[in-house]
């Protein structure tokens, strides 16, 4: 079964052929990533007319070498995201759905982000040549960590579309406070890998910053898996709006000011080693965050395999850190497939199909910017 995906939730627009769920036929994004970065993070409106720009163009790239008639079905992007972006890519699946006379199936962006990991095969093009897969397909139970720009959450599968949300963030995604550190000491947008590469010069342990606690006692689990107890061993969710502050206020108290200094004048006042301790700091504290309730599911569930899934998988201090404790059983999967793409998308839409979960009607499938798991 071979399944077009399409990704259009926030500026990468993306379009990818994938066959029985792990074999990566195609992968063709094309991102405005350089005309956000001005900004210093996206611009929605911008990123909706660059999606209206390239998706056909995206679309035709990715079916190319298959040809629409070997295409089985379309998977695309209902939300979460960007609305205005997200509508480029619903209105295009629908209106192809219709004119090709294909199945179409309506995606979760967040939940698909774990379903890259299971692409294990690729077709031998130049294109995909550099693509790094997993060997084997991750095995449930599992424990999926997903990171990025725009979300932060642990889940929980017993099998596929059989999942608990063990905790989510509460506020800022753990990529968009890298992000926002990053503007704070002048590197460029996207934060992350200059975050990354500044942080190992600096001393990890230089400045203090605050974990986020929450009381226990107002945890609540958000549970579509009849029969998983309720646990009690751990509070899974994050937040990182308070660390994000508490580097502004460290920074504004290193450079000698007082917190009515604006965050863009700090850049300037900070030397270069200065930046690189807050840098450090800042990521330690924010992969502990991480890595602390990733710690305690796996005690409490007991997860086969570990899926780390989003842009800040990306980060090598992270990789190795959970290494360090979990060894082998994390999976990671290209960096390309680990940010925004529609591979996922597709791999996601061939279990829809082959498990027998609902199509979407064409006709009137709707965005949903605020879907949740
Ligand atoms: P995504 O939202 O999945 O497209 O991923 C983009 C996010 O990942 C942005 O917030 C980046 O700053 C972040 N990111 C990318 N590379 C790294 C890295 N090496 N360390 C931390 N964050 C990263
Ligand atoms: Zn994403």
């Amino acid at each position: 079964m071979k399944i077009l995906g399409i990704e259009t939730s926030c500026d990468e627009t993306a379009a990818s052929v994938v066959e029985d769920g792990k074999i990566l036929l195609s992968n063709v994004i094309a991102s405005s990533v350089d005309l956000h970065a001005a900004y210093g993070g996206v611009v929605p409106e911008i990123a909706a007319r660059s999606h209206l720009e390239s998706i056909l163009p995206v679309i035709d790239e990715a079916v190319k070498e298959v040809g629409w008639d070997n295409i089985d079905a379309i998977a695309v992007i209902q939300g979460p995201g960007l609305s205005g972006s997200l509508i480029i890519g619903v209105m295009t699946a629908r209106t192809l759905a219709i004119a090709k006379q294909k199945p179409l199936y309506a995606i979760d962006h967040v939940h698909a982000h774990v379903y890259a990991a299971f692409l294990t095969e690729k077709a031998n093009s130049l294109t995909l040549k550099a693509y790094s897969l997993p060997k084997e397909q991750p095995r449930f139970p599992l424990l999926a960590l997903i990171i990025s720009g725009g979300h932060t959450q642990l889940v929980f599968f017993r099998d596929h579309f059989k999942y608990t949300v063990l905790g989510q963030t509460v506020d800022d995604a753990v990529g968009e406070a890298f992000d926002k550190v990053a503007k704070i000491l002048g590197l460029p947008y996207p934060g992350g890998p200059a975050i990354a590469k500044v942080a190992e010069r600096g001393n990890p342990k230089a400045i203090k910053l605050p974990k986020a606690k929450f009381d226990v006692r107002k945890f609540d689990v958000r549970s579509n898996v009849r029969g998983l107890t309720s646990h009690t061993k751990g509070d899974y969710r994050f937040s990182f709006s308070g660390l994000k502050t508490a580097v502004l206020r460290a920074s504004q108290a290193i450079a000698g000011k007082d917190f009515t200094l604006p965050s863009h004048e700090l850049a300037g006042l900070l030397s270069g080693s200065q930046k690189d301790d807050i840098a450090a700091s800042f990521q330690r504290t924010a992969l502990e965050t991480l890595i602390t309730p990733v710690k305690i599911a796996v005690e409490e569930f007991k997860p086969t395999d570990i899926v780390v899934a989003g842009g800040v998988a990306a980060n090598s201090e992270l990789r190795r850190l959970l290494s360090e404790s979990f060894e082998n059983r994390v999976i990671y999967t290209d960096m390309k497939l680990c940010t925004d793409n529609a591979a996922m998308i597709a791999v996601l839409g061939f279990y829809k199909a082959s498990l027998g979960q609902p199509a979407a009607d064409p006709y009137s499938l709707e965005i949903d910017p605020n879907l949740q798991m």
